[in-house]
């Protein structure tokens, strides 16, 4: 584009929000030729999740288009022809690297300046890298791979086929490392996983829960190594890693690295120009932030979370969805009333033949965990609750059929009542796990 683009409305970021919005949008009756959205990434907008699961799995592996939105969430596929069809304007391969949101336009790298009417910004989050620590040897080193994005995540595949029966440190407990050392595990590597927590997840699991999984990815061949940080990579004249070194004097042979430890939203764009905070932006209950016709959602929103009456950032995928279509509900509602986001969290992950879900908040006074913690079992089910004063305020759930997931749900939507923990335990026996 030579002369400035105008779009009535423009999304800032082609990830999993994104989809969700312009889906909304179509079906809130967006016109043709009003709606861009604008991405660094050179696909449209898929579900995320999907590349440290089914992407690294060593047989029918999940390609693209299979895993555009909205299937994630059992809806309709949007693949490029679906925007065409729609006359929404796909702007890829197109890294934003200046935003002025007074004067409402975008700059690329390459030059194309981009107007609206209205913005959403839809960036998500960026991996936090070793670097970032002060870790020495990673910006140099070609096989230290993170995972963000379908880029990232050839790039795994690429290095597993080069590495053959290879050995693969994963530096980081959390569901990135959890997910992606087992995808690891599958494809015949030998795995060592390598964590600064006391035991894996720490930020959601407790102790008991963590010791499941823990005890699990052993018996599948995992090396577990806890309570240390990685110090040091250490290459060889080719430039390929070939050692990790540990805080705890552990040196560990490596063909390549995998790294999970976090992310931060992508939001340096926007600084000094809107209200922020920890590095999120700020909004309201529909996702408006403090500058006029500017949204955000997904992963860089912080926002009131009515439900605890507290301002919260929340990095998962079931939010981006779901906030992407409060926010256009709101663009699109022409003085209708719209009512304000109302949300409990939620999220899950999968490994190997398991499978947990978590609702509501991990915070309180007690836990109470009920079930099966065997990781021998045939199939292991077990669950925990969280409980502050009196209430239950989360819900974890292994193996759970839909039906025991949505009866965990509830409880941590109604925040049920609870008078004695030893009842509450023998019910959850009775209930949930043995039907
Ligand atoms: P993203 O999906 O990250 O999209 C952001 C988009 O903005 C990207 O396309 C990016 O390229 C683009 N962008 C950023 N800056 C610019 C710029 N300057 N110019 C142009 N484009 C830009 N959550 C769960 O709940 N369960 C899971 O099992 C789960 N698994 C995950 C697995 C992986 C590997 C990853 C990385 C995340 C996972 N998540 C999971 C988290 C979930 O995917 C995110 O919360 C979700 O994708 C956030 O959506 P978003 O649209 O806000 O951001």
């Amino acid at each position: 584009y030579y002369l400035p683009k105008f779009f009535k409305y423009l999304i800032l970021g082609g990830g999993v929000a994104a989809g969700y919005a312009a889906r909304e949008f179509v079906k809130q009756g967006v016109k043709p030729g009003e709606l861009g959205i604008v991405s660094e990434e050179s696909v449209t907008p898929y579900e995320r999740p999907a590349l440290s699961k089914g992407y690294l799995f060593p047989t029918n592996a999940a390609r693209l288009p299979e895993f555009h939105v909205c299937v994630g969430s059992g809806g309709e596929r949007l693949d490029p022809k679906w925007y065409e069809e729609k006359g929404i304007e796909l702007i890829l391969n197109t890294k934003i690297v200046e935003a002025s949101l007074h004067s409402k336009t975008l700059r690329s790298e390459n030059g194309i300046i981009l107007r609206f009417g209205a913005l959403i910004i839809a960036t998500g989050s960026r991996v936090i890298k070793l670097s970032d620590f002060g870790v020495e040897g990673d910006d140099q080193a070609k096989n230290i791979l993170y995972l963000r994005d379908v880029k990232d995540a050839d790039k795994i595949i690429e290095e597993m086929r080069d590495k053959k029966n290879g050995k693969v440190v994963v530096v980081g407990g959390g569901y990135i490392g959890l997910e992606v050392g087992a995808a690891l595990k599958l494809n015949n590597l030998s795995v060592t996983m390598v964590y600064n927590d006391p035991w894996l997840m720490s930020r959601l699991f407790t102790k008991e829960i963590a010791e499941f999984y823990e005890r699990y990815y052993m018996s599948r061949g995992i090396n577990l190594i806890n309570e240390t940080s990685v110090i040091e990579l250490e290459a060889d004249s080719s430039g390929e890693v070939k050692k990790v070194k540990l805080k705890n004097g552990r040196e560990l042979e490596a063909d390549f690295v995998v790294v999970g430890v976090g992310a931060r939203p992508s939001t340096s764009l926007f600084q000094g120009q809107i209200e922020m905070s920890r590095g999120g932006i700020k909004t309201d209950g529909l996702f408006k932030t403090s500058i006029d016709d500017v949204y955000a959602i997904g992963d860089v929103a912080w926002f009131p979370m009515k439900i605890y009456n507290e301002m919260r950032r929340v990095e998962h995928v079931d939010h981006a969805r779901k906030s992407a279509m409060k926010a256009v509900e709101g663009i699109m509602a022409k003085g209708k009333v719209v009512e304000e986001y109302d949300y409990v969290p939620y999220f899950y992950s999968r490994v190997f033949d398991l499978s947990w879900r978590f609702y509501g908040d991990n915070v309180g006074d007690a836990t109470v965990v009920f079930g099966n913690r065997n990781p021998g079992a045939k199939k292991p089910k077990f669950g925990c609750y969280w409980i502050k004063d009196g209430r239950i305020m989360g819900g974890f759930l292994e193996g759970g059929s839909d039906e025991e997931n949505k009866a965990i749900q509830n409880m941590a939507w109604h925040q049920h009542k609870v008078e004695d923990l030893q009842e509450l335990k023998a019910k959850a026996e009775r209930t949930v796990v043995h039907n």
